[in-house]
């Protein structure tokens, strides 16, 4: 960990110094004023990953930045884990009592929770209602991270009845947006070059790491890191690595957590283990939430980054390996699709072939998959790095606020 907290100006080695000096611009207009964040948990996932980042960068620079979480009981996180799965297009069945509970569960925490700030950014499903039952001082915004573009329409409906109350909603996607009567923003997430989980190590630091996972460097490495889900398609992966492993000799890491509270992850595990059996040359890793340097080593040492998801929402995992500099090979879904560009920065595929046929072509011309590496990162450089995210927020709040 850094021995102090980071500061804006540290981020004048990895973007261009043009890049840090608009920043302290954009926030000199907006000098004192507040942003107050707000979601459902302060640890897992990548809107906590990035609220953790972006926090202390606001105050460096001068905003009031705060971070509220709300509480809820386990009936009120079953319903909004519903409401998850129905906007991002699966059935679900929603009783009365079941939106009693959310409506509920917003009302308390709106009374508990001290939301008096100039901009108050409300992020995906869980807080929405919020809206709802706070006194309103400042501006309102929706910052939604899940794939909406086609949601039951049931749960949708309900939910849009809070979000039109809001000043404007924030998208990652174009294409994850709704109709609304109310300005929407295209914001992109993004990655923090100097946290651990990215910022740059030692060959030797590398080695380490690997060595301790059991990982020898005797072979070019496929990695694909992702939560044991069946969207990220991990049996896919396997079967690619056979098609390609009957030519090309390489190993496969998949690497990922699952939570105790999800019964789903610990079976697509199983199913990921039963699958790997037998095959030296599969490693399939169970991480800690803490594992944030061995992922990055795994990363940097990794010839090929793999995440071949069949639904993803922005897929930070991407922005990740770019930033390592190696080319990525992903699933045509969600943010992967403006993370790689075809043939430049990596490879879209669309089935398990697709996608052998692309490794066995990186594999085989190292020259081709150096230089899409170097694209890669300098494309995430150019457009997915915390820095930029500032920006956008910056310039949001400068818009908002006058
Ligand atoms: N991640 C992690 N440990 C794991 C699996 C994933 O820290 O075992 C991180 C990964 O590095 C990335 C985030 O969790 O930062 C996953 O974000 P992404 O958008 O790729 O997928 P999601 O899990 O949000 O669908």
């Amino acid at each position: 960990m850094p021995e102090r907290p980071l500061r804006l100006d540290d981020y004048r080695q990895v973007v261009p110094s043009n890049t840090i000096d608009l920043i302290y611009r954009l926030a000199e207009r907006v000098q004192g004023r507040s942003l107050l964040h707000v979601n459902s948990t302060r640890v897992g996932g990548g809107v906590a990953e990035m609220l953790h980042r972006y926090i202390p960068l606001f105050q460096d620079i001068g905003v009031e930045a705060g971070w509220e979480v709300i509480s809820g009981s386990d009936a009120f996180f079953r319903v909004t884990k519903s409401f998850h799965n129905a906007l991002q297009g699966q059935e679900q069945v929603f009783t009365e009592e079941m939106l009693r509970t959310y409506l509920e569960v917003n009302r308390e925490n709106a009374a508990r929770l001290d939301l008096a700030a100039d901009v108050v950014m409300i992020h995906d499903p869980q807080p929405a209602a919020l809206i709802e039952y706070a006194s309103r001082k400042g501006k309102w915004i929706w910052r939604c991270h899940i794939d909406i573009s086609r949601p039951q329409r049931r749960a949708w409906n309900f939910l849009r009845q809070f979000i039109v109350k809001y000043d404007a909603a924030i998208f990652s996607l174009p294409k994850f947006s709704q109709r609304l009567p109310i300005p929407q923003y295209l914001i992109y997430p993004s990655i923090d070059p100097l946290s651990e989980k990215n910022r740059d190590l030692t060959g030797e630091e590398v080695n380490a790491i690997l060595d301790r996972l059991n990982i020898p460097r005797d072979k070019p490495i496929l990695l694909q890191v992702s939560r044991f889900d069946r969207f990220k398609d991990p049996i896919g992966v396997i079967n690619a690595y056979r098609i390609v492993k009957k030519y090309d000799d390489c190993r496969l890491v998949l690497a990922g957590g699952t939570a105790d509270d999800d019964p789903e992850g610990a079976q697509v595990l199983s199913e990921v283990m039963e699958a790997a059996a037998g095959d030296p040359n599969i490693h399939v890793l169970l991480l800690p939430p803490t594992a944030d340097l061995e992922i990055n080593a795994l990363q940097r040492a990794a010839t090929i980054i793999l995440q071949k998801s069949i639904r993803e929402g922005f897929g930070l995992t991407v922005a990740e390996g770019m930033w390592k500099g190696k080319p990525v090979i992903g699933g045509f879904a969600g943010g992967i699709t403006v993370q790689i560009i075809y043939g430049v920065t990596g490879y879209t595929v669309n089935s398990v072939e697709g996608c052998a046929f692309r490794i066995r072509y990186l594999l085989n011309n190292p020259e081709v998959a150096r230089q899409m590496g170097e694209n890669a990162r300098e494309y995430v450089r150019q457009n997915f790095l915390i820095t930029r995210d500032l920006i956008d927020h910056l310039a949001l709040m400068v818009s908002l606020l006058g």
